[in-house]
């Protein structure tokens, strides 16, 4: 029987819808339940001026979706940036995935944990009422999320042979919170500890452990990650060219903002994508707001940004952590020790996106803000691109997950 109880919801995180209306256009893909078909069609929307010559549905795999506008909104947007369902209907008639977006109900078979996708700006800006005060709403939106589905339910797999108990799983995810929760460290720091804590678990086996026997090892591996923080003092040394072509590349899949419709004409994907891996001149316009700005100024030291900087992706691992949504059904299947490289390749990822803006602001180096930006950027595809799942995207980000490249990755746009 699966356990649809909320675990603890996070107080740091807020969360307030602002209206902004940027999940309801791009690449979001509305998928139907069959309920949700008939439910709309008997709103009776062919009836409307607005939906004349306009199908509401298209084909997505064995289901409907809904359709986009030309230029990508979703077709029940109007001029206004509001919903029609919504406001001829009311928010409790619009399909499922609308009314639960930025929410992720994660079963973890310990109860359900809560992440959230931080492509919205409310929540990587961290606008509103605290999770804590949601509780009910996200509560009762469990059953209607989940349904029991009994491969979520699963025990996750720790490497692609290896399965672990989902209290085992906890305990390795309770690892990474602790390192990032050194504070005596600077956010890039504790990140390449991260780093180093998932090449030192890499070659264990610890499904064969009992948990105190796993405790122990789990502590000695913080203690020596955080000697290692402690005395090697991180060196910025650049990647290799065929390093930072691969991270363009992927940059280049998270950051651009594809859209349904006209809009999307492979001609201008793939245009933008071969500029990305050229890599000379300027970053080709990536989405509507993103600033003019030469690759190699990206490329710049800048020093180690502050706490208060970086805290919209250091709230963002956490709270990726905690809800353990970084590997398996939520990341293309991943086990658990690829999708925590996969997670703090995010942090690189992050900062590039929040240099970009930051010259574009005129600003020496990214603020708050900017980081929120990148933040949103790194996280606009995460785990839902079918793209990154074609298995050239999964060698990618492999090699760019490797303990050294991830290092140097971390380093070189982290300071
Ligand atoms: S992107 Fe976030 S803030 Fe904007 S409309 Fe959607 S849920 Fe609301
Ligand atoms: S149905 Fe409404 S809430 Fe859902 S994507 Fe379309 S406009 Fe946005």
């Amino acid at each position: 029987m699966t356990d649809l109880s909320l675990a603890n919801l996070p107080e740091y995180q807020c969360f307030d819808c602002q209206g902004c209306a940027a999940c309801c256009k791009g690449i979001f893909t509305i998928a139907l339940s069959e309920e949700e078909v008939a439910r709309i069609r008997a709103q009776g929307w062919e009836h409307e001026p607005e939906f004349k010559g306009i199908k509401l549905f298209m084909p997505y795999g064995d289901k409907l979706r809904l359709n986009h506008r030309k230029g990508g909104d979703c077709v029940f947007l109007n001029s206004d940036n509001r919903c029609r369902i919504h406001a001829k209907f009311g928010a409790d008639t619009k399909p499922l995935a609308c009314r639960a977006y930025p929410f992720k109900h994660i079963p973890t078979g310990e109860g359900v944990r809560i992440d959230l996708r931080y492509d919205c700006p409310a929540v990587a800006t961290n606008f509103g009422r605290p999770l804590t005060a949601l509780r009910a709403e996200l509560d009762a939106m469990a059953t209607e999320v989940i349904r029991g589905d009994p491969v979520e339910m699963a025990p996750p797999r720790f490497t692609e042979a290896i399965y672990l108990p989902w209290g085992h799983a906890a305990r390795v995810t309770d690892l990474f919170l602790r390192l990032l929760a050194a504070e005596e460290f600077d956010l890039t720091t504790r990140v390449v500890g991260c780093v180093d804590a998932i090449e030192l678990l890499g070659s264990l086996r610890v499904d064969q452990l009992d948990a105190p026997s796993l405790d122990i090892l789990l502590n000695t591996i913080f203690q020596k990650a955080t000697a290692s923080m402690r005395m090697n003092p991180l060196e910025r040394t650049a990647p290799p060219a065929m390093v930072l072509t691969a991270f363009r590349q992927h940059l280049c899949l998270y950051g651009r903002e594809d859209r349904w419709g006209a809009k999307s004409s492979f001609f201008q994907r793939l245009l933008t994508y071969l500029r990305m891996v050229d890599g000379s001149g300027f970053v080709p316009r990536l989405r509507a707001d993103f600033p003019k700005v030469p690759f190699f100024i990206l490329d710049d030291p800048l020093g180690i940004p502050p706490d208060e900087v970086v805290e919209p992706i250091a709230r963002c691992l956490r709270l990726r952590l905690e809800s353990m949504g970084y590997f398996g059904p939520n990341f293309y299947n991943y086990p658990l020790l690829h999708g925590l490289g996969a997670l703090f390749l995010t942090y690189p990822m992050t900062c590039w996106f929040a240099r970009a803006y930051a010259v574009g602001r005129k600003l020496p180096a990214p603020d708050a803000d900017c980081m929120a930006r990148g933040v949103q950027l790194a996280n606009h595809a995460y785990g839902i691109s079918p793209v990154q799942n074609l298995p050239v995207e999964r060698a990618r980000l492999a090699n760019l997950c490797k303990r050294q490249t991830l290092r140097k990755l971390v380093a070189w746009y982290g300071r």
